[in-house]
């Protein structure tokens, strides 16, 4: 499997170099343009690693590196491998697929998994019979507080749901703690989302950190609430996949656990592998249901939406009937980067009855 080191580098944002610098326990401070961290590049504990965004380069300025691009800096840190090896761990921990171009469309292979046994020297991640077993994590957030969120009330979470899902609060940064399961109940990730405005440059999203150890997990191989939807899938042999982790919980608070047959990508792409978990349940339906990420019906930012959705159609139709939750022109009920859960039940059940058939 090879991706095009160029076309990855164009997807990654500022953002997404931060948070992988956080992976790597870099301490990574955001900048307007730039990023300064640990030099993890050769082991060094001074602050004077650089990550400029125009060139999209890493500076090392003790004068032991230089100048290299972030899948260097991978295989400085991991120097078992291979370029291609180090691009293909980076697709994975953003989730990038469907944005690009599969070089080699065939069938994923075990061996790519391997990536992240390699990397994961603390944890072991298990491979049987090509599934991942993402290593456990403690519950380091059991004794967090589990407060009404009024913002996501505001939006259609009931607390109810909440507390059911072990959404927590950390007041000390303002943060909603999002705990992660994997199909089996495992608790696998942890990420947080932030209630303070001003942190949202440093991405609304981060992965959360407790006790030193960083609780994030390669977004690629699980699906978010795959744990609770998982029966009802497979009974209904359909599922609905949505962005975000606050879609299901939506879901959730709007038809209940009974009828919950909603998981997230967690990302804004469904992986070859978190299709395959779902395909595993016998699905004959595949819901795509992403948010609505163009202004006008025409347009670059359309063209570009509807080719991605295009392009999981062409992947995944022949395993199964692919449609989609897609606003249109005539009724235009979704606002600008809504998810089709974000207008509410009516407008969701209306989408849900007009899904698109290609
Ligand atoms: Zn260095």
């Amino acid at each position: 499997m090879t991706y095009n080191k160029e076309e990855v580098k164009e997807l990654l944002e500022l953002e997404d170099i931060y948070n992988l610098f956080d992976y790597f326990n870099a301490e990574p401070q955001m900048y307007s343009s730039y990023i300064v961290a640990k030099t993890i590049c050769h082991n060094g504990d001074t602050h004077k690693l650089y990550y400029y965004e125009n060139t999209q380069l890493c500076k090392c300025y003790t004068g032991s590196c230089g100048s290299f691009d972030i899948f260097e800096l991978v295989r400085k840190i991991e120097p078992d491998l291979d370029l291609n090896k180090a691009i293909y761990f980076v697709v994975n921990f953003f989730n990038l697929q469907s944005k690009l171009e599969d070089v080699d469309a065939d069938e994923y292979s075990i061996e790519d998994f391997k990536i992240f046994k390699n990397y994961n020297k603390l944890h072991e991640i298990e491979i049987k019979n090509d599934k991942v077993r993402l290593p456990q994590i403690p519950n380091y957030i059991e004794h967090y507080p589990c407060p009404r969120i009024l913002n996501w009330e505001k939006e259609g979470i009931s607390y109810d749901v909440s507390k059911f899902m072990n959404i927590r609060y950390n007041p000390v940064n303002g943060s909603i703690l999002i705990p992660h399961c994997d199909i089996d109940n495992r608790l696998v990730g942890i990420r947080q989302r932030t209630l303070v405005k001003e942190d949202e440059i440093f991405g609304k999203y981060r992965p959360a950190r407790f006790q030193n150890q960083l609780c994030n997990h390669p977004l690629a191989f699980n699906l978010y609430g795959l744990n609770i939807a998982k029966d009802n899938i497979c009974n209904l042999r359909t599922v609905i996949v949505v962005e975000s982790e606050k879609s299901v919980l939506q879901y959730i608070s709007y038809f209940g656990t009974k009828n919950d047959i909603c998981v997230a990508v967690c990302g804004s792409s469904l992986s070859k592998y978190q299709f395959h978990l779902l395909l595993d349940l016998g699905i004959q339906e595949l819901v795509i249901g992403f948010d609505k990420d163009f202004e006008q019906f025409e347009g670059e930012d359309f063209e570009k939406v509807t080719n991605k959705l295009q392009k999981i159609y062409d992947k995944y139709s022949c395993y199964v009937n692919v449609t989609f939750l897609f606003d249109n022109k005539e009724d235009n009920i979704l606002g600008y980067k809504d998810s089709p859960l974000d207008k509410g039940k009516d407008v969701f059940l209306h989408l849900w009855r007009n899904r698109i058939i290609l």
